[in-house]
């Protein structure tokens, strides 16, 4: 049985002990950041990190990021951290940045995936933080969801699917984010490779004086046996059971207006919805199709917060067909984009 630690008034310090007295004996967490919920153990410990496998359900070779409390905690688990790791680091932590450095070898291998790297990041919450330092160990959190269902931004969507599995939930209200961190690699020429998009942009990095590359796995699909910089790439992510279909951004919204038009005529056999911004809602109505409305158009923190919730909405939408509105590839709308493509397998409008 799980029990269930409310904290979104207030963190409760007898409640906090517990938790961290869970995670101290090899338990299962699940917890709030800034971006999404994470299922979290002690990832100094094997057997705990092999419970967070099992829990999703997620394949072995796709490593975990690893919690700290802070830069100091960093070097315990690491060999060299260069001057661009390090003020990737000062610049942007506690946030939403996974950096991927040289593991010293301590941490399990379960928690790397065998890899001679670890990604760590300081999550910008103070529940996470509390956790972490009472705990007084790193802790390995990966999303808090079944492996391919979309991350959880609140405890409701994910309690049903992880409750025989976990101990302790620590209920946190909706997280801020509402996607996962941002994954960074610095190569040899000190570029700053972005491996998974997220609220920290490509501008946000360049805007600190570093050189930013984006993966070209970000759009695009990995192919058979093709070699990737991050596991995560390759694995499916996010799908309803629903067939999804992006449409496109363009300026000019009636160009995506007349391509659902045109969907809407040649599959009028087929029930059709759309998640889109509240200013279309109007014109797709008129069309006699079921519209959600997800946010303001160009409020792409508003939709990066409910895109996860969304996604899990969808398959209790009774369509058989649903179209989510593409924003533009900048900012944060390169990872809104990123989730997407993903969650909609690459159908593309
Ligand atoms: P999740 O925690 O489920 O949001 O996924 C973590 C992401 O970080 C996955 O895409 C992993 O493949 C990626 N990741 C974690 N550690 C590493 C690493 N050492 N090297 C490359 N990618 C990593
Ligand atoms: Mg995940």
């Amino acid at each position: 049985m799980s029990i269930i630690c409310d904290f979104r008034e207030n963190i409760k310090n007898d409640e906090l002990k517990n938790i961290s007295k869970v995670i101290k004996e090899g338990g299962l967490v699940v917890f709030p950041t800034e971006t999404v919920y994470g299922i979290g153990a002690d990832a100094t410990n094997k057997e705990a990190v092999a419970k967070i496998f099992e829990a999703k359900g997620r394949p072995q070779d796709n490593p975990l990021i690893v919690h700290v409390d802070s830069i100091k905690m960093v070097k315990e688990y690491t060999s060299s951290i260069n001057d661009t790791e390090k003020k990737l680091m000062e610049m942007f932590w506690p946030g939403p940045l996974t950096v991927i450095l040289k593991s010293n070898g301590i941490l399990p291998d379960n928690v790397t995936a065998g890899l001679s790297t670890v990604g760590i990041r300081m999550p910008d919450n103070n529940i996470a933080l509390e956790i972490i330092k009472k705990a007084g160990t790193p802790i390995a959190a990966p999303s808090a969801n079944v492996s391919g269902r979309p991350s959880g931004t609140k405890l409701e969507d994910i309690y049903e699917e992880l409750k025989e599995k976990v101990e302790v939930f620590v209920n946190g209200g909706n997280t801020d984010i509402g996607i996962e961190s941002t994954v960074v690699k610095v190569d040899e020429e000190n570029v700053v490779n972005i491996l998974r998009p997220g609220k920290i942009s490509k501008e946000d990095i360049e805007e600190i004086g570093l050189k930013v590359r984006l993966d070209k796995h970000i759009f695009e699909d990995v192919k058979d046996g093709e070699k990737v910089e991050s596991p995560g790439m390759k694995h499916r992510h996010y799908a309803p059971k629903t067939k999804t279909i992006l449409l496109e951004y363009n300026e000019d919204s009636s160009i995506m207006q007349d391509k659902v038009r045109e969907y809407i005529d040649n599959n009028s056999n087929k029930k059709i919805g759309i998640i889109c911004f509240s200013e279309h809602e109007e014109y797709y109505k008129n069309m006699g199709i079921k519209c959600i409305t997800i946010s303001s158009v160009n409020n792409n923190l508003e939709m990066s917060r409910n895109i996860f919730s969304y996604l899990r909405k969808i398959d209790k939408l009774n369509i058989d067909i649903c179209i989510i509105e593409g924003v533009k590839k900048e900012k944060i709308g390169t990872a809104i984009m990123n989730r997407l493509i993903r969650a909609c397998e690459y159908n593309i409008l």
